[in-house]
């Protein structure tokens, strides 16, 4: 069934809307339009007069993210529109969803790992069983035990961006931030082999740059996952699927972390600290500086502070 809604809108809300589904606008639009837009599964056209059509099967999904129609002029106090076309839904906890995450972007040591996770909507109990919660209120020995228990109670898939191929795409001037784009993207591509299946509500992504931001990092990619993906901050306080993917991510990264420790017989610190420099000196003495290519972001300050450091100097 088609379902239209319209909403009335000022010109700056309608400003607004069109930066919001930037990554969507249409080359034309109809005549008296400002511009069309197709995200997933609906389209929407502004109109000069101030009206705004959206038309398709997530229309009305899409148009309560903006407002109750038609009197978008009467706003309810205290609740806050949305930056973005991609807020999830209210009842986005109750879904049967794919989240993802990422972990070690800010640590020194260590690579990147991304997970991408579905849990359906039946299983959201037992994940709460299971521990499943926001990996921050845990430690790395619960994270452990959690995350054997998750590996073969849901589907996932998990990749590992190691230092060297990081440091690789670094020096080619390849953003952080498109970096974790590339992964999220291919983790929900995973994902949705995974389960085709079965029945997937949608996609939440733990939001670490604008949407349209991440989209343009993927406008060279062949298999772009775009439909009903939502963009939330906090997203693993929002579903289980994103706090099992951050868990089994947070594992993944421990993993490797332990791996580098044991090869280097030098236990090695999280973060990006002072701790990490002098830990970075000690393997630059004992391994040479090349060394850290294989195992560091070699871009980030602490090279320069460990060779310091490493030549006796102060940093
Ligand atoms: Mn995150």
């Amino acid at each position: 069934m088609m379902a239209n809604t319209v909403l009335k809108m000022t010109t700056q809300e309608i400003n607004k809307l069109k930066e919001a589904y930037q990554a969507f606008i249409q080359p034309s639009s109809p005549p008296g339009s400002v511009f069309t837009a197709k995200p997933a599964g609906c389209t929407v056209t502004a109109y000069k007069s101030g009206k705004v059509l959206f038309q398709g099967k997530t229309a009305e999904m899409e148009a309560q993210k903006w407002g109750s129609a038609p009197a978008a002029s009467d706003p309810k106090p205290g609740k806050s529109k949305p930056s973005h076309a991609f807020a999830p839904p209210e009842n986005v906890g109750t879904l049967s969803l794919i989240g993802s995450d990422e972990v070690g972007t800010g640590d020194y040591f260590g690579p990147i790992t991304v997970v991408a996770s579905y849990v359906p909507a039946s299983q959201l109990e037992l994940a709460k069983e299971l521990g499943v919660k926001d990996s921050k209120f845990l430690n790395d020995k619960q994270i452990a035990a959690i995350a054997k228990d998750l590996l073969h109670t849901i589907p996932y898939s998990l990749l590992v961006l190691s230092n060297r191929k990081y440091n690789e795409l670094q020096a080619n001037r390849m953003s952080q931030g498109k970096m974790k784009a590339l992964l999220h993207n291919k983790a929900l591509h995973n994902m949705l082999e995974k389960t085709k299946d079965l029945h997937v509500d949608g996609i939440l992504v733990d939001q670490f740059c604008e949407p349209g931001v991440y989209f343009n990092y993927l406008s060279r990619e062949r298999n772009i996952v775009k439909n009903n993906v939502f963009f939330a901050t906090k997203g693993e306080s929002l579903h289980l699927s994103v706090a099992a993917s951050s868990i089994l991510a947070r594992y993944a990264f421990i993993k490797e972390m332990d791996k580098i420790s044991a090869k280097t017989g030098i236990e090695i610190p999280k973060g990006a600290g002072s701790k990490v420099d002098v830990k970075a000196a000690e393997i630059i003495r004992k391994y040479g500086p090349d060394y850290l290519n294989d195992i560091a972001k070699i871009h980030f300050a602490n090279t320069k502070k460990a060779l310091n450091l490493a030549d006796g100097k102060r940093s």
